[in-house]
């Protein structure tokens, strides 16, 4: 089941990275929530890393109807920004708008 492998990577998978044209190291962050019905940059979202250098990722739209919808993401890498990708992460690519 899909869903069950979404609760693994909520439980701290790694950070994925690319590097842009300018030779720069983005961190992509996951289109959509761990549950896979929001996009990110629709309904709002929040990342802070913390200093075990986690990446939290957590879905607004889940934050309010009481879900707890987090990606946690080790990212041991600096990068110099952030940016979303819908193939970075399995969950992420089947129904992505874009
Ligand atoms: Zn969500």
């Amino acid at each position: 089941m899909v869903s069950r492998d979404l609760r693994r990577c909520s439980a701290t998978c790694p950070a994925q990275y690319r590097i842009d044209g300018f030779g720069a190291r983005v961190v992509l962050l996951p289109t959509r929530c761990v549950l896979g019905e929001h996009v990110l940059v629709a309904t709002g979202y929040t990342a802070a890393l913390t200093a075990d250098r986690v990446l939290h990722v957590t879905c607004g739209a889940c934050a309010v109807s009481g879900v707890v919808s987090q990606w946690l993401l080790t990212a041991l890498e600096e990068a110099a920004r952030a940016e979303f990708s819908a193939t970075a992460y399995p969950s992420t690519g089947s129904t992505s708008p874009r």
